[in-house]
This record gives C-alpha cells, structure tokens and sequence, in this order.
C-alpha cells in the first residue's frame, strides 16, 4: 500500500493551479504534475503525442482523453512521484478522473482530496491574459498582480529570459473557460459525492490563498498518518 498523498487542484484557467501547486511543491515535498506542461513539453520535443496536441490546445480546446491519460500514466510510473504528488489541470473530464481512480488502484492508492479553487470567471481573462512565466524556473509572474522586483528579472533564479503561452490571449480564454464549465466543472460534484472535496476562496492575494491552502493541505497530510 503506497500512502504518499494524491492531491487534485481543480478551477478554470487562471484560476491560480500551477501558482499554488508550486507553493504546495516546495512546502510539503510533492510533486506537481500539470499536464498542461507535459502537452508543453510534448510539442516543444515533436513527439506524436505533441504534434496531435498542438492546434488543439492553440485552439483553447481539450486535447483528447486518451493522450493525456497516457501522458499522465508515464509521468507517474517515475520514481519521484513516490513522494506524493499534486495533480495541476488534469483530471478535466469524467473519462479522466475515472482513469485516474483506476490507476491508482493499480498501485494502491487513492486520492486524499480534490481541492477547488473557488473564482469569478469574469476575472480570468485578465489574470490569464496579464501572465508569463520564467523560462529559466518557471516561476510565475502577472503584469498586474505580480511583478518581479526588477523589470524582466526572475526574483527566483536572476534570470531575463519571460515567455508568454501562445493560448494566453484574451481570444482563446473564453473557449478555455467554456471547455472548462462543459467539461471539468461537473467534476467538482463528482469529488463531493465520493468525499474528497474540499473549497477554497481563490479571489484575494496570492499568499492569502496560499495560506489557505497550505492549511488545508497540512490538515490533509496529518489525516493520513
Ligand atoms: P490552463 O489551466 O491555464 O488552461 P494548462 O496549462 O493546464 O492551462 O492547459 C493548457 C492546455 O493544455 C488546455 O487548454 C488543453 O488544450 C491542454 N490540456 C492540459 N491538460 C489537459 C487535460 N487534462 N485534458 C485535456 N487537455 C488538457
Ligand atoms: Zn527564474
């Protein structure tokens, strides 16, 4: 029986996921697992599976079930996610999350909690329009909201190199926010039913919601041992 903690980020675009889960990464030791960043990292390399994501994820639209789950799949055989991990923009659709109850039956597992982060839509497109990241960490940062200390310069690592996502754009946000509301949305109350949901308010601050979370999360973690 492996006991290390199976944590779920679920919420639209922008609603904060990879910022938090980064947070929760460092804090708690798990590892983050955004298949967003796998389908990155798929089409940057040319895989198969990357060239077939491409235009759908320019698009704002899902990429299929199947690719992801097997994206995902791969990604968790890895030794490290042994630690635990936080899941970041997957499972987004019914097929997916009973995907991922079976394979973590597969390695006795289960998940410890699907934690919601709670936000108004009609703040996302600014957030996720407003967003790059560094391409030396990938520590994020927000025209508006979060501004390294100095102009062009990753706090983090010192690095100069920002890249935007070519999906980050007020046009393709709203058909993210649609799929999102058709598709994954409805897993919120799949995780209320079985348990495992939990809410978090994600309007205010950064590290307001941090703390929340971390806070949820230690409560979590503490239920397990
Ligand atoms: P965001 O949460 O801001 O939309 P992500 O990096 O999680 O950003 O996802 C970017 C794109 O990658 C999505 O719009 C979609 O095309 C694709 N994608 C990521 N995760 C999944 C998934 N679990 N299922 C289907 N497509 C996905
Ligand atoms: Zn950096």
């Amino acid at each position: 029986m492996n006991t290390s903690p199976v944590l779920i980020l679920l919420g639209p675009p922008g609603a904060g996921k990879g910022t938090q889960a980064r947070m929760l990464e460092k804090q708690f030791g798990l590892v983050q697992l955004s298949t967003g960043d796998l389908l990155r990292a798929a089409v940057a390399a040319g895989t198969p599976a990357g060239q077939a994501a491409d235009a759908v994820m320019k698009a704002g639209a899902l990429v299929s079930d199947q690719i992801v789950i097997d994206i995902l799949r791969d990604r968790m055989a890895d030794a490290d996610c042994a630690k635990g991990v936080i899941l970041d923009g997957f499972p987004r659709t019914a097929v997916q999350a009973s995907a991922l109850d079976e394979l973590l039956a597969e390695n006795g597992q289960k998940i410890n909690a699907a934690i919601s982060l709670e936000v108004d839509d009609a703040a996302m497109v600014e957030r996720v329009a407003g967003r790059y990241t560094c391409g030396g960490c990938g520590e994020g940062y927000h025209d508006s909201f979060k501004v390294p200390a100095k102009a062009g310069v990753c706090d983090t690592c010192g690095g100069t190199e920002m890249k935007r996502r070519a999906d980050d754009n007020a046009a393709t946000v709203s058909g993210r926010l649609e799929a999102y509301h058709a598709q994954t949305a409805p897993l919120i109350s799949y995780y209320e039913d079985n348990g495992a949901l939990q809410r978090i308010d994600a309007m205010g601050e950064i590290d307001v919601i941090g703390a929340a979370l971390s806070a949820a999360v230690s409560a979590i973690i503490a239920l397990q041992h």
